[in-house]
C-alpha cells in the first residue's frame, strides 16, 4: 500500500509518537461458497490490497483508535464497553478481547487504521482490519502467537463482539496468503496448503455489483441454521456426522428425499461445492485454468439455484462476464445477496475484460460497478 510515510506523519500528528506498522490483506475466494462454516474446504487467495494498523503502546489499559476511512477517533478502556452495536471500532475492541482469550497480554495502545480494501465489496475489509489489529496488539505485547490462533481469535471477535457469524476463511486467508498462490484451506483442521496460481497466465478480477440487499446478515445466519438442520437429520441416521463436510451428496441424496426442499437444496449445494473445491485445487496444480473456470460457473449456478444467495445483479454480472474474450469463469463470492463476483481471466485480456464488463453492466443497470484486478499477495505481518 502506498503512503506509509504520510501515515507515519499522520500518526505522529495524532498521537505524538513514532509507531510500528502492521499490515493484513483482504481476500477473495475463488471457489467454495458457504462451505467454510460447514467445516469444508475453500480456495481463497490473499489479494494485493491491505489494511494497515500503525501502533504504539500506552501505559494504561485504554485503546485510542483512529480510522482514516471513517475520519473518527474512538477511545475507551480495554475492559469497558465499546461504541454502539454496529460501530467500526467494535472490530478493534473485539480483537483486543479475543486476543486476551488466547493468552496474549494485551495492553493499552494508540492505533491508526488505514485500508485500501473496499468495504462491503466482498474483499473482506473486516478480516483485514481484525488481522492487522491482532498483529499490532500482539507485536506491541512482544508475543507472536501462531497464525491459526490469530485467525481463530479474529473470527471470535467478529462472531462474539460484532455479532456476525462469519466462518474462519477470511481471517485464515489474510494470515496465510502467499504471493502467486491460492490457499486450499481445510476449515475443520485449519490446515492451509498453498496451490500455485500463475499470475502471468491468469488474473483474478473482482467485480462489485454495488448492490446489496437488506437482510443479507440475517439470511446468512438462516443458511447456517438450515445447514445445522441438515446435519441433525443426517446424524439421526448416521451418528458420527458432525458437519456437512462429513457427508457426500452421493451418500445422502436418497436420505434427503423426504426433507423439506430448502434443507435438501442447501445440503446438495454444500456437499457438491466441497467436491468442486477439491477439483479446482487439482486444476490449479496442473495449470488447467479452463477446468477451474468451468467449476466456477457450476459453483455460481448452485449458489443461485440451490443455496439461493445470489441476486439479479450478481447473475447479470456473471452472464455478461462469461461472454467476454479471455473470460474463463465467473461466480458470486462472499455471503451473497449482492456484493461481488470473482472472475478468472486470461492475463493478456484483463484490461479489455475490465473495461467491457464495466461498460456492459452500467448500460444494463445504470449502476457504475467497481472492478478490481488482483494478484495473489502475501499474508499479514509487520512492515519493517
Ligand atoms: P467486508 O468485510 O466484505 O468488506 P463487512 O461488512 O464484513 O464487509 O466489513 C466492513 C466493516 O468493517 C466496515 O463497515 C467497518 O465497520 C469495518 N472496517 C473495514 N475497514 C475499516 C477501516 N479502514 N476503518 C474502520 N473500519 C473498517
Ligand atoms: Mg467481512
Amino acid at each position: 500500500m502506498a503512503g506509509l510515510d504520510s501515515l507515519r506523519q499522520e500518526f505522529r500528528r495524532l498521537f505524538g509518537a513514532e509507531p510500528r506498522a502492521f499490515r493484513a490483506p483482504g481476500r477473495v475466494n475463488l471457489i467454495g461458497g458457504h462451505t467454510d462454516y460447514n467445516e469444508g474446504w475453500v480456495l481463497p487467495l490473499a489479494i494485493d490490497r491491505d489494511c494497515l494498523v500503525l501502533a504504539t503502546a500506552r501505559s494504561d489499559r485504554r485503546l485510542r483508535v483512529h480510522s482514516r476511512e471513517f475520519g473518527e477517533t474512538i477511545e475507551a478502556g480495554l475492559d469497558g464497553p465499546a461504541a454502539g452495536e454496529h460501530h467500526w471500532s467494535r472490530y478493534v475492541f473485539g480483537v483486543a478481547w479475543a486476543l486476551g482469550g488466547i493468552g496474549v497480554p494485551v495492553a493499552g495502545a494508540d492505533l491508526l487504521v488505514a485500508s485500501d480494501v473496499p468495504h462491503g465489496g466482498g474483499l473482506s475489509s473486516s478480516a483485514a482490519l481484525e488481522v492487522s489489529t491482532a498483529f499490532a496488539l500482539s507485536g506491541l505485547a512482544s508475543v507472536s502467537p501462531d497464525r491459526a490462533k490469530i485467525a481463530r481469535a479474529c473470527q471470535r471477535a467478529e462472531n462474539g463482539f460484532v455479532g456476525m457469524r462469519c466462518g474462519i476463511m477470511d481471517q485464515l486467508a489474510s494470515c496465510f496468503g502467499r504471493r502467486d498462490h491460492a490457499l486450499l484451506i481445510d476449515c475443520r483442521t485449519l490446515d492451509v496448503r498453498p496451490v500455485p496460481l500463475d499470475s502471468s497466465r491468469v488474473r483474478v478480477v473482482v467485480a462489485n455489483t454495488m448492490a446489496r440487499h437488506a437482510l443479507a446478515g440475517s439470511a446468512y445466519n438462516r443458511r447456517r441454521e438450515e445447514c445445522e438442520e441438515a446435519v441433525r437429520r443426517i446424524a439421526a441416521v448416521r451418528p458420527g456426522i458432525r458437519a456437512l463436510r462429513d457427508a457426500s451428496w452421493e451418500k445422502i441424496a436418497s436420505l434427503a428425499q423426504d426433507w423439506p426442499e430448502s434443507i435438501r437444496h442447501r445440503a446438495r449445494h454444500v456437499t457438491l461445492e466441497i467436491a468442486r473445491v477439491h477439483a479446482a485445487a487439482k486444476a490449479l496444480e496442473s495449470g488447467d485454468y479452463e477446468a477451474l473456470g468451468t467449476l466456477m460457473l457450476e459453483s455460481h449456478r448452485s449458489l443461485h439455484e440451490d443455496y439461493e444467495v445470489s441476486s439479479a445483479e450478481l447473475n447479470l454480472m456473471v452472464e455478461l462476464a462469461r461472454e467476454l474474450p479471455g473470460a474463463l469463469g465467473a461466480r458470486m463470492t462472499g455471503g451473497g445477496f449482492g456484493g461481488s463476483t470473482v472472475n478468472l481471466v486470461r492475463a493478456e485480456a484483463v484490461d479489455d475484460f475490465t473495461a467491457s464488463l464495466a461498460h456492459l453492466y452500467e448500460s444494463r443497470t445504470g449502476i457504475v460497478p467497481q472492478i478490481t484486478a488482483c494478484r495473489p499477495g502475501d499474508g499479514a505481518g509487520e512492515i519493517v
